[in-house]
């Protein structure tokens, strides 16, 4: 047996050890979820059985070898909603919580009270099904390949009581693309890390799919192929809304005009970073 207040001191002198930057709040967290307290620490005195203490080193172990703390955990909230991560699935990020600012913000302009969105490689489904929260009348469609990240998007579709309609293709596949149409939107969080930031990925990262980070050579490829081949999805005058990876806005851009979109828009992240692209899909007469 050993009291809380000093066990937690424990692990947490263990991670700040193998260099954690954020070794109080991984051991909180924790801490939480292995005691099943949300305070565990208005306890200290309380004792932990030998059992549980050694269920918990075992995790901060893996957490000191750079296992990502959302994997321990095996969920992460994202926007207002709980996604069940594990292996196999990209960890839903801050980030990506601009893109669905950002598309709520064109249902909000262009008064669509009941869009239709198509959300590509879906992964947790942290988009598609944020999204079908947050406009009630919506319908949404998710498209994901691999198998590992599609269980878990059915999986969060079932835990968050969503009606999203899952899809398991290959977004690369103009045979699939051809079965959606009439969209108002669509949205995609693809690979797009570059093959140099992949050589110098954080240990965490590391530990996630390298087919949902690894976007080609230049980190563009996904954009390449997705635009030509889904921009037949969208309705005249429906949106596509890109997240993008750092400095890769331009080039995106050129993509988007070169695919007869209009209107190009970025948007920054909270921390300053250009992360979502935004463009129109122009009438098919006007310019080719
Ligand atoms: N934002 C992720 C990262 O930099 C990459 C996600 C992606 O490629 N879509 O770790």
């Amino acid at each position: 047996m050993v009291r809380r207040a000093r066990f937690f001191i424990q692990c947490k002198e263990m991670l700040e050890l193998s260099g954690c930057d954020t070794a109080g709040f991984d051991t909180l967290c924790v801490f939480q979820d292995i005691l099943n307290d949300k305070y565990p620490l208005t306890k200290p005195d309380e004792e932990i059985p030998g059992d549980i203490a050694e269920k918990i080193t075992d995790i901060i172990k893996k957490r000191c070898e750079g296992y990502p703390l959302q994997y321990v955990l095996g969920e992460w909230d994202f926007w207002k909603y709980t996604f069940r991560v594990g292996e196999g699935v990209l960890i839903p990020r801050p980030d990506t919580e601009t893109l669905i600012e950002n598309i709520l913000d064109i249902c909000r302009k262009n008064k669509l009270q009941s869009p239709k969105i198509l959300d590509l490689c879906s992964g947790s489904g942290c988009i598609a099904i944020t999204l079908d929260k947050e406009i009630p009348q919506s319908e949404v469609w998710a498209v994901e390949k691999y198998d590992s990240a599609f269980e878990y998007l059915e999986e969060n579709i079932r835990l968050n009581n969503s009606e999203v309609r899952a899809v398991k293709a290959d977004v690369l596949s103009p045979e699939t693309a051809r079965k959606f149409k009439d969209f108002d939107i669509i949205a995609s969080n693809p690979p797009y890390l570059t093959a140099e930031e992949m050589q110098d990925l954080q240990k965490e990262v590391r530990a996630e799919p390298e087919t949902a980070l690894y976007g080609g050579d230049d980190g563009l490829d996904f954009y390449r192929e997705i635009t030509p081949v889904w921009r037949n999805s969208l309705k005249t005058g429906g949106y596509i809304s890109y997240e993008i990876g750092m400095n890769q806005h331009n080039s995106v851009a050129e993509i988007l005009k070169s695919n007869n979109f209009i209107n190009i828009n970025f948007t920054e992240d909270t921390g300053g970073i250009i992360r979502i692209v935004t463009a129109e899909k122009q009438e098919e007469n006007k310019n080719g």
